[in-house]
């Protein structure tokens, strides 16, 4: 297993939108391992390829902390196949915007189709935190991070921010 560089804004790589993966074989066993390891080291909740300027759709997860019921998740091309139309509007941190958060509109539930680790398809349906964390992974494979959800002078606050973290801490 190998922990892995995480991109931050506003590096260009966040924007590229992931391509597919043929099938979950040991190349993507490895990076799904890989993802974890890099989520866990940097405390966070989530992480997708894109990130970690990985142009695959994979993205990994653990919100066992709060739904203890959930074991941490490793999916494969997920896709978003049901949204609620009732939405909720919840503070959301990301591992590519350090030390920042903000309110973002999400759809409350969501129903998601994806590859497990054994290249099995599944789906896995979520309210509240657990779809919250499924949009935001899935955004990042499109190329999309939560500060483009909020307005301009939001974005563009967060964005000096980061810049002024990224020249004290030379990240
Ligand atoms: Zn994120």
């Amino acid at each position: 297993m190998a922990r892995l560089t995480v991109l931050t804004v506003p590096d260009p790589r966040l924007r590229i939108k992931a391509e597919p993966v043929a099938q979950v074989d040991e190349a993507v066993h490895q990076l799904m391992a890989d993802l974890m390891e890099t989520m866990y080291a940097e405390d966070g909740a989530g992480l997708a390829a894109t990130q970690v300027g990985i142009n695959k759709r994979v993205i990994v997860f653990d919100i066992s902390e709060h739904l203890p019921h959930l074991p941490p998740m490793k999916m494969a091309n997920p896709e978003i196949i049901w949204r609620s139309k009732e939405t909720v509007i919840e503070a959301e941190a990301c591992l590519s915007v350090p030390e920042q958060f903000a309110n973002v509109k999400r759809h409350k539930s969501v129903r998601v189709r994806y590859l497990d680790e054994h290249n099995q398809s599944q789906e896995l349906e979520g309210e509240d935190l657990l779809a919250k964390c499924l949009q935001h992974e899935i955004d990042h494979l499109d190329g999309i991070v939560y500060i483009d959800h909020l307005s301009t002078l939001k974005r563009q606050l967060i964005l000096q921010k980061v810049q002024k973290l990224k020249k004290l801490f030379k990240l």
